[in-house]
């Protein structure tokens, strides 16, 4: 059961998804234990049975964008539409979601609104505590677009949304306990639990971005240090790009050339493609980048002991580049990894509609 994505054309095309293995159950080298066979999937009914039938509207609301879609029960989008996040007021942003529900509305008979936002959501799935990139500080987001729509509204973290639409619909189908880490300019990361989406006893947990790697390490925006993001994003890639290009310029030569000789204009991109060029510098940044993912993976094992960890988000469209050491480096530190089936880690299936699938999935429920 795979989406059938329609109405759309934002979705990125990624080769290596396509040869992504779907198995990756590394053991340690030199370890000659024998690890049990990962536990089989199984087809979650339980969602099934209490789900609102109909189609439903999932809106993913981000810094620079507004998208929204219908979408029906199988996560197949109908149509989509998509709109500049205005300005910095609340009052905007909860108009222009209401005007892309009611244009949606106008051709589809739709029973409920998902928000994924990013920002921290309350546990009632109604209020936006705090969003780093937006206007809303504590802002009664459901009930102003239940409001303007008239139709029932949840708000969802927009991780969490994305979290769960490769749960139902993607690479973490029918695993019943996974993490997807969305690794863009930071780490977004959503958990799902026994078939349930973890939200923590104030609905902000799942913040796996913000566990600290590296005590009195790097500042990040939350205002701690050492934070895994700071170590394991687009913002460590091009950090280490720029590392190497200002202490040797004519090994980043291949780097730099992307970005006009400036290492202050390189970005994340620029580094995957110099990488996927075979650049010798480009892919040993995306090594240690993957080295950090594999690092906090081990971590969170420790704890969650998931069977599937699910990478996305502008930095996995480097697939096996960042894969193959996360991998790598998550065998080498997973506590007692010799003695213990090991999740798998796979790239996710979604592309960019994941957060505004997830988000009218859970509309439903
Ligand atoms: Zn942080």
């Amino acid at each position: 059961m795979s989406p059938i994505v329609s109405g759309s054309s934002d979705r990125p095309g990624n080769p290596d998804r396509a040869s992504t293995p779907d198995t990756s159950s590394a053991r340690p080298a030199g370890s000659d234990a024998p690890l049990s066979p990962l536990p089989p999937a199984v087809v979650d009914t339980s969602v099934d049975d209490r789900r609102t039938a109909g189609l439903t509207i999932g809106v993913d609301v981000g810094g620079t964008k507004v998208a929204a879609g219908v979408v029906d029960g199988a996560g197949t989008v109908l149509a989509s539409i998509r709109r500049p996040t205005p300005g910095h007021s609340a009052a905007e942003v909860a108009d222009t979601i209401a005007a892309v529900v009611a244009e949606l509305c106008a051709d589809y008979e739709v029973k409920a609104v998902g928000i994924g936002a990013a920002g921290w959501i309350d546990a009632d799935r109604s209020r936006v505590l705090f969003a780093p990139n937006l206007a809303w500080r504590d802002e009664p987001l459901r009930d102003e677009v239940s409001g303007r729509v008239g139709l029932p509204v949840v708000v969802e973290n927009d991780a969490n949304a994305m979290a769960w639409a490769e749960y139902r619909f993607g690479a973490g189908r029918g695993r019943r306990d996974l993490v997807c880490l969305t690794v863009g300019t930071g780490i977004g990361s959503g958990i799902v639990l026994g078939g349930e989406l973890y939200r923590g006893a104030f609905g902000i947990g799942a913040e796996t971005g913000h566990m600290r790697m590296v005590p009195g390490g790097h500042l990040c925006g939350c205002g701690n240090r050492g934070c895994w993001e700071q170590y394991a994003s687009g913002r460590a890639l091009v950090r280490a790009a720029r590392e190497i290009a200002a202490m040797d310029p004519s090994a980043a030569a291949a780097m730099l050339e992307a970005c006009g000789g400036d290492a202050e204009r390189l970005t994340g991109p620029d580094v995957t493609e110099a990488a996927r060029k075979g650049d010798p510098a480009a892919i040993r940044c995306l090594t240690e980048i993957g080295h950090w993912l594999g690092e906090g993976m081990a971590s969170l094992t420790a704890i969650l002991d998931p069977d599937r960890f699910v990478v996305g988000g502008g930095v996995s469209d480097s697939g096996e580049l960042l894969l193959g050491p996360a991998r790598e480096r998550f065998a080498e530190t997973v506590p007692a990894r010799a003695h213990r089936p090991q999740a798998e880690v796979v790239i996710a299936e979604l592309g960019s509609q994941a957060g505004l699938v997830g988000a009218a999935d859970l509309a439903r429920i």
